[in-house]
């Protein structure tokens, strides 16, 4: 009998830059669509993903979390923070990292930035909540709050809804014009875009099919006045996403029907938490497999109170690691010792400090082998 032959366990790196590029290559109404198609099919294999509720670490700042999954066949997980006043330090509010592993094995497969994936898969994500809940004849969207996120829910919702008129609001106006300047230049397939600047919640809100909340407040902010909101609406409330941060009325909530992700992270961490604990919601996978009814009547207001679960961190790895690998983007890493007796790691390191191994010249870039230079 052979002893089988060692596996080199070799990860695939990730960077930014190779997430970009990919964009780069797929186009990003294609990412979007790409990541919607995926995060839908592991919505509807839902019953199959062991799930629990992020772990976090609150602070005065913000929080880091840890978010894992498994379906018994991969394992994923990411580490994501939320400091809304991190602008003050040159930082972005959210940043992200996160890593998929073989069950059978516990290899590490892929290591990946998830900072920008987060953008997108939130917005793909809250694009497939607005395909099933939103009217069908939807095609104007008040976006609140400008920042890093709001360019992907704009164009996630004109890619995969055919959106065409935003509207757009935020505390700094400046925030406005600069998401303005980058809508501009999108490059989309269809009807340009319509984009005005409004001064106030009210104005941007006022007729509009959708209303998406995305601002970054630790503590209760109520972005969304009940007042303002008109039957048939659909709202997309992404900002509140932490205990005590949230962006809405409650009133909203008592009058709207309320999907969400997974209800015992959500009823913690979302608009919800302001309601009582057996306050009524309906899971969205159950809607898209059919299930459960979605929007039921075109003067029904839908929330779809977004918090971000790990599934569709699990969705966006397994997304870039096919599209990695497909279109030859990343670098091999080796993050665990690939010693040819894997009992022997001490004999691996001194390998190691004699410089045998290619690790001698570990801190030289091109010394990583590139899928692509
Ligand atoms: P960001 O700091 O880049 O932008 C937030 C913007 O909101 C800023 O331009 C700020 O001026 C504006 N703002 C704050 N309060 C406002 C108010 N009352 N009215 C109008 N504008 C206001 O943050 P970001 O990366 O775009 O993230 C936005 C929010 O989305 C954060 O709270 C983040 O935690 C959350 N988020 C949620 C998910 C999810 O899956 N649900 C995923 C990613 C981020």
């Amino acid at each position: 009998m052979h002893a089988p032959a060692p596996v080199l366990p070799r990860t695939l790196f990730l960077d930014t830059h190779d997430v970009a590029r990919l964009i780069g290559v797929l186009g990003l109404p294609a990412c979007l669509r790409g990541l919607a198609g995926t995060l839908r099919a592991d919505y509807l294999r839902w019953p199959e993903f062991d799930k629990e509720a992020r772990i976090a670490a609150y602070s005065e700042q913000g929080t880091i979390e840890l978010m894992p999954i498994t379906d018994g066949t991969h394992y994923s997980f990411k580490c994501v923070n939320g400091h809304p006043g991190n602008g003050r330090h040159g930082l972005p509010t959210v940043m992200a990292m996160g890593a998929l592993l073989d069950c059978d094995t516990g290899m590490i497969r892929l290591l990946s930035e998830l900072t920008l994936t987060t953008a997108l898969r939130t917005a793909a994500m809250s694009a497939l909540a607005a395909q099933v809940l939103a009217r069908r004849d939807s095609h104007s969207m008040a976006l609140i709050g400008n920042g890093a996120q709001s360019d992907f829910q704009a164009l996630a919702f004109a890619t995969l809804l055919g959106v065409r008129e935003l509207r757009l609001h935020d505390l700094d106006r400046r925030a406005s014009e600069r998401l303005a300047r980058n809508l501009a230049a999108a490059e989309l397939p269809g009807r340009p875009l319509s984009v005005r600047l409004c001064d106030s919640v009210a104005e941007a809100v006022r007729g509009a099919d959708i209303v998406t909340t995305v601002t970054a407040f630790q503590g209760r902010a109520q972005v969304l006045d009940d007042a303002l909101i008109e039957p048939g609406m659909h709202l997309n409330a992404v900002g509140g996403d932490c205990p005590g941060k949230t962006e809405l009325d409650p009133a909203i909530l008592r009058r709207a029907e309320v999907f969400v992700e997974f209800p015992p992270q959500t009823r913690k961490e979302g608009e919800i938490q302001q309601m009582p604990a057996d306050f009524p919601v309906t899971e969205l996978w159950r809607v898209l497999a059919g299930d459960a009814p979605g929007r039921t009547r075109a003067d029904q207001v839908t929330l779809f109170d977004s918090v971000g679960f790990a599934l569709e961190d699990y969705s966006a790895l397994r997304f870039l690691q096919a599209q990695a690998e497909a279109h030859q983007v990343g670098t091999w890493v080796e993050v665990t010792p690939g010693q040819a007796d894997p009992r022997d790691l001490y004999g691996w390191l001194q390998g190691e400090l004699r410089g045998e191994q290619r690790g001698e010249q570990r801190g030289e870039p091109q010394s990583r082998p590139a899928l692509v230079s």
